[in-house]
């Protein structure tokens, strides 16, 4: 698909009935941290800039970058531009799967927001840097693009779920309604949003429970009932493991057809790197 065939997918499905994965012509940049800032108390923001950044594109809130690391001995491999995607040989370079939160081609920056954990390479390297730090980011591959006609959106996740889940309430009609459940530890991981007045915004506190180990997300996310006849859009992310329940219910209790949700186990608990797709 070339540049000017995603754009006009991408309208065609903001038109239709369902959310559908669009495919857009994959990048790789090199850039540089700007500045970085605490988001809460759970989330460190870093904006990268750089000439690169031109090439950049972002449309819908779903999209994702993948950083690029040296391996363990601090050989830095690189994926190669293969037409309009890239190919990421073997060994495969080091990398771990970011949301895009904020990009502005204006501007030429482009905003993650790294959840803070022990023992993560990402992780640690964002505690790290300073402004001037370079990295590569390849990507977004794409997104899923999810007409904004729905009568309900429920969105749900845990820390690493809110950058998109942030980007979606600020997308989704100032008209639309729903419901969107996020998992912190407590009040100080809560962050500003901006939601349309329509959608409920529910901060589920997991108290001292370590991440991926709760099921007061569950419960609460369960509490949502579908009114007969109305059509409701999903999206969930976070631990797998949480999410695996969440899968079974909105199948089978709300009984979601595929084309109307997206359920994405972003993390594994005790799994560095976690592929979704393995
Ligand atoms: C499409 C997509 C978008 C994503 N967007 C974001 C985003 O915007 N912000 C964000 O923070 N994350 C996001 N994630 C999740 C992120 O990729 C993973 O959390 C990743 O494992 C972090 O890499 P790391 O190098 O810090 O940890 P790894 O080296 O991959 O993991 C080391 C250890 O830490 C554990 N671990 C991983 N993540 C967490 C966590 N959050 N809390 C506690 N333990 C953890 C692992 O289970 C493992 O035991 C996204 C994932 C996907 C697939």
């Amino acid at each position: 698909m070339d540049r000017a065939a995603y754009a006009e997918r991408i309208v065609e499905v903001l038109s239709g009935e369902h959310g559908a994965k669009v495919g857009y012509p994959i990048g790789l940049c090199e850039v540089e941290v700007i500045r970085t800032e605490q988001v809460g108390s759970g989330l460190l923001r870093i904006t990268f800039g750089g000439a690169d950044l031109a090439g950049f594109h972002s449309y819908v809130p779903d999209e994702h970058v993948r950083l690029i690391f040296p391996d363990e001995e601090g050989v830095l491999r690189l994926p190669e531009k293969d037409g309009l995607s890239l190919s990421w040989g073997k060994p495969r370079p080091v990398s771990r799967e970011y949301t895009v939160r904020h990009f502005s081609a204006e501007d030429r920056e482009l905003s993650i927001d790294f959840a803070i954990h022990p023992g993560g390479l990402a992780s640690e390297w964002a505690l790290k840097v300073v402004p001037g730090t370079k990295i590569h980011i390849a990507g977004p591959p794409g997104g899923v693009v999810v007409p904004k006609t729905y009568d309900k959106y429920l969105l749900a996740g845990d820390i690493t779920a809110l950058p998109a889940i942030a980007r979606w309430l600020e997308w989704l009609p100032r008209e639309a309604s729903g419901w969107a459940f996020i998992e912190v530890s407590g009040p100080d991981e809560e962050i500003p949003l901006d939601p349309p007045a329509g959608v409920e915004v529910r901060w589920v506190h997991r108290g001292a429970a370590e991440p991926g180990t709760s099921d007061r997300f569950e419960k609460a996310v369960r509490t949502v009932e579908v009114s007969a006849g109305e059509r409701v859009y999903v999206w969930l992310a976070g631990e797998a493991g949480v999410l695996k329940p969440l899968r079974r219910w909105v199948r089978t209790d709300l009984g979601v057809d595929p084309k109307d949700y997206l359920i994405a186990g972003y993390w594994k608990r005790g799994v560095a790197d976690y592929d979704r797709d393995e």
